[in-house]
């Protein structure tokens, strides 16, 4: 077996003892003779798989009875859509800080049913930076305020919950959850689509404070109101069974391996050793400002874009694969999630390193 050192931003690599338990388990889950795909959600096998997974996610991010953890589907941009509606009023003022491609995305969505107020921007500064608390305008009359907590195309991260001012926080944990520990009691909204650290394509966990639950409002979709699902367990409708299960794999191999410290500090390392690499070089840039730096995505560039192609050719040769960075940024982009080991990062560091030793 061959299995590449995979740098995707999403869909992204998974622990290969995960996919190869799922392989195990495929054709005949548990003695059943039928695959976990093939059964009634509503069973008691299914259901089995549903809890421990739930308990899983609980006990790993430390969340608390006073939130409802939902497994929904429509990914994390649904929940663009699903955050005003159940959180504001028709044209309630909502306050969001836009650091980025994503929460660029979750403002234009947010603007078709409130009033959006955008706190703080670093587009002037090309989305390499978050602006300084102190000068952010939360107005306290706000519904929310919504942050990205990491910018997976710009790679910028906030290294703690920020200050909300008063109002409720809200985060698009997308391409961040499960890397570290976070203290969920500073958040009353994280979202997150699946893909990108916790499993495959379309499963999206929301985890929400139960007593923001009655603030939705009243002609919504059934679908995109949060407390349908928490009344009924997520099983409003069929749920993304396949999804689900194989995110509760990744929950305990999660904590097989240590939990959400061990993650960080192999999260840490990783980035690292990428970002001194690029650092140490003058060859190499990478555009964030040190103190918002993501420990998931590395957006690098080359010296010259001509090199762009060359660079991503040679990669793939060596095994190194998805290293393009999104269309909207060029150059190199590096997603190291937990399912991407210290050793991708170390031979991805030393490709760098003859390349530029060749075209330097
Ligand atoms: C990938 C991503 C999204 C979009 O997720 P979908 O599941 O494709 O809707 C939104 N926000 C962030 C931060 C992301 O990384």
């Amino acid at each position: 077996m061959n299995r590449a050192f995979n740098f995707s931003a999403g869909p992204a690599a998974l622990p290969t003892a995960v996919l190869e338990r799922a392989q195990r388990e495929l054709l005949d889950f548990q003695g059943t003779g039928m695959s976990i795909m093939e059964v009634s959600h509503r069973g008691s096998t299914f259901l089995a798989v549903a809890e421990a997974a739930e308990a899983r996610l609980r006990s790993l991010m430390g969340i608390s009875e006073e939130y409802a953890v939902l497994f929904l589907q429509g990914g994390a941009t649904m929940q663009f859509s699903a955050v005003p509606l159940n959180l504001s009023t028709p044209g309630q003022t909502v306050a969001y800080v836009n650091t980025g491609a994503w929460s660029k995305k979750a403002i234009k969505e947010a603007g078709r049913y409130a009033n959006v107020v955008v706190s703080a921007s670093s587009e002037g500064e090309n989305f390499t930076t978050i602006p300084e608390r102190a000068s952010w305008n939360v107005p306290s009359d706000a519904a929310y305020l919504h942050v990205c907590a990491n910018e997976t195309i710009g790679g910028v991260e906030f290294p703690e919950a920020p200050d909300a001012g008063g109002v409720s926080l809200v985060g698009d944990f997308s391409s961040t959850i499960l890397s570290r520990p976070i203290d969920v009691n500073a958040w009353d909204v994280i979202y997150a689509g699946a893909q990108k650290n916790v499993g495959p394509a379309g499963l999206t966990l929301v985890i929400v404070k139960r007593e923001l639950l009655d603030r939705a409002r009243s002609d919504i979709p059934a679908l995109l109101a949060w407390k349908g699902f928490a009344d009924e367990d997520s099983m409003l409708n069929t749920p993304p069974t396949f999804s689900w299960y194989l995110a509760g794999l990744v929950f305990e191999w999660i904590e097989q391996e240590g939990g959400l410290a061990v993650m960080a500090e192999r999260n840490e390392r990783k980035a690292k050793t990428l970002y001194a690499a690029i650092d140490a070089s003058d060859f190499y840039t990478a555009p964030v400002d040190q103190a918002y730096r993501s420990w998931m995505n590395v957006p690098f560039t080359l010296p010259d874009p001509g090199l762009d192609k060359p660079f991503l050719a040679g990669a793939e040769a060596a095994g190194l694969m998805n290293l393009k960075g999104h269309r909207s940024v060029g150059g190199m982009r590096a997603s190291l999630y937990n399912a991407v080991g210290q050793d991708a990062v170390d031979a991805l560091v030393a490709y760098m390193a003859d390349f530029e030793a060749s075209h330097g």
